[in-house]
């Protein structure tokens, strides 16, 4: 039921006013590392990472699609963890279900060495 729904979301961008452009330091003479204008903190510039398939109301994780799910293995066939997918837990769970069932299915490789496979060794 995933048909291509024309959705025609085009937002407009508001125009926001532009205020946060970095302003030259009044009487600074030699620029000093320290007084860059990222902010202190740890949880001051921090990306926020929204699951994409979320983001992409994807309810159910294809086990066939297998160039999706390439994208969350790594060159080593391992699945990747949630900090490099940014999956959220529930996509994540999906996820590893589709990528597990996909290598039962062999669509995807279980280790590296199912890769390179007329290699020799
Ligand atoms: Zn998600």
């Amino acid at each position: 039921m995933t048909d291509s729904k024309t959705t025609t979301a085009s937002t407009p961008s508001p125009a926001r006013p532009g205020g946060d452009r970095p302003r030259p330091r009044p009487g600074g003479g030699g620029r000093s590392r320290d007084d860059d204008d990222r902010p202190r903190g740890r949880t001051g510039g921090r990306r926020r990472r929204v699951c994409i398939m979320c983001a992409d109301h994807i309810r159910y994780v294809d086990y066939k699609n297998v160039s999706f799910l390439r994208r969350f293995v790594s060159d080593r066939a391992r699945i990747e963890t949630r900090r490099r997918t940014s999956a959220c837990a529930k996509h994540q769970r999906a996820l590893s279900n589709a990528i597990k069932r996909a290598r039962h299915l062999a669509l995807l490789p279980y280790t590296a060495d199912h890769i390179r496979i007329s290699q020799g060794r």
